[in-house]
């Protein structure tokens, strides 16, 4: 190939390099490296030689020749701050049974224009806690690109993705935007198996079907979901029973908890009315002793003594909070009976009428001292959820939302690129 006896070409060289640092395999080869600096860019030619064969890309019969090209680019890994974009004939071949057929080229996903290192580096950048938008503002590409690529990875991925073996599952609801518009998340509770295994933007009875035609569909077997953690709303109670009607339900006592820190709150506003004293100690009382500010120690100091009935609804949730203690497997639910029977002594009617909601919900309320699935798992994925929100945020597109998720919390194997293509495209 290279002119004989003038030597190694210097530009062949340079081919020869950029040849091997790319992976390529014969037939492919580097006919050509620009570099510019004046407009940052570092551009190669890749081609094959006149009269090599492909391998016909449905039946792999090889030895067929290129029928026709199409001039095609892709952007690949910046070197340095250059951007190095590479160009190719793409061949189609003439395969005689399968007729005229595009060889896909080993160095990019078919109909991507990025080549698969450079994809390697956007999901390892977005997963690294860089947004859509940051990676598009720096390798110098719009940010739909960017999603389209994380958006392929992430249905690659769960198309991939086994539940066969999920037996505890989790569901609850975020909100994607302020105050409004909720997403169901569906997680695996098994520890060492933690991860979402579906999102739906909507919650409602027929999510939880959304979510069984899902599980199936990933090899998972609802009749083998023992067990359910979720909150009291109607609405997932109703959907667990028409579609998950073998497993057990346990009420998520950090619901629990924040329902008897509403019970709290709606005494104080009650008793504000007649306690100015009151007036500004909202926080106070939703906080955990251990938990004050300096501030707010020195407020609670003050009116820790005072006869109040927010004092006594205060005591009250912190007795509740004792119950759920994991060593109370077996006198939970007596602790809680005895719990109901002092609330309901209390007079205080927000707490009177959170007695009546367990009792109402009791079997779900006490299968936790059995089951203890952790809640506390549950809200370390919120916090994720919370975060992927927050990267997510200025998209207003619920499925950017939905696949951040499933990249960061979904623990899918995506199938990370390399270039070391296993297929030669040769005869
Ligand atoms: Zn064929």
């Amino acid at each position: 190939m290279y002119r004989r006896g003038v030597g190694w070409d210097k530009s062949m060289q340079m081919n020869e390099l950029f040849r091997v640092a790319l992976g390529l395999d014969a037939p492919w080869q580097v006919t050509k490296v620009e570099f510019s600096e004046s407009d940052g860019k570092l551009q190669l030619w890749l081609d094959f030689p006149a009269g090599s064969t492909f391998p016909c890309p449905v039946c792999a019969k090889s030895g067929c020749g290129a029928y026709d090209t199409e001039e095609r680019t892709w952007r690949h890994l910046n070197f340095f701050q250059h951007q190095t974009l590479l160009h190719a004939r793409q061949p189609r071949i003439q395969c005689p049974e399968h007729g005229v057929k595009t060889v896909e080229v080993p160095w990019a996903r078919p109909g991507s224009g990025f080549t698969l290192l450079m994809e390697a580096f956007i999901l390892l950048l977005v997963q690294g806690g860089m947004t859509a938008a940051q990676v598009g503002r720096l390798i110098g590409e719009h940010d739909t690109r960017i999603w389209r690529v994380l958006q392929h990875y992430v249905q690659d991925g769960r198309r991939r993705a086994d539940f066969s073996d999920v037996s505890l599952v989790g569901m609850d609801e975020t909100s994607r935007a302020r105050g409004h518009s909720y997403i169901t998340l569906f997680m695996d509770l098994m520890p060492g198996h933690r991860r979402v295994l579906f999102v739906c933007p909507e919650r409602d009875a027929q999510t939880v079907g959304f979510f069984r035609e899902d599980f199936v569909q990933h090899g998972g077997d609802p009749d083998a979901i023992r067990r359910v953690c979720m909150d009291m709303s109607p609405a997932f109670m109703k959907g667990a029973a028409e579609h998950l009607p073998h497993a057990q339900i346990t009420f998520d006592p950090f619901h629990v908890a924040k329902l008897a820190g509403e019970a709290v709150d709606a005494v104080r506003r009650e008793e504000q009315k007649r306690r100015p004293e009151l007036k500004g100690t909202r926080y106070l009382w939703l906080k955990n002793e251990w938990n004050h500010t300096e501030k707010q120690a020195e407020q609670w100091a003050a009116i820790k003594g005072c006869r109040l009935e927010t004092g006594r609804a205060w005591l009250l949730k912190s007795a509740l909070q004792d119950v759920f203690l994991p060593e109370n497997r077996v006198d939970g639910p007596a602790l809680l009976t005895k719990w109901c029977a002092w609330a309901q002594r209390s007079r205080l009617v927000p707490m009177l009428e959170l007695a009546r909601t367990l009792r109402r919900h009791w079997t779900g309320v006490v299968n936790w001292f059995d089951s203890q699935i952790s809640n506390g798992v549950l809200e370390a994925i919120n916090g994720l959820v919370q975060a992927a929100k927050r990267r997510a945020r200025g998209y207003r597109n619920v499925n950017h939302l939905i696949t951040m998720i499933y990249l960061l919390l979904g623990k899918l194997d995506f199938h990370l690129p390399t270039l070391s293509p296993a297929v030669t495209h040769t005869k």
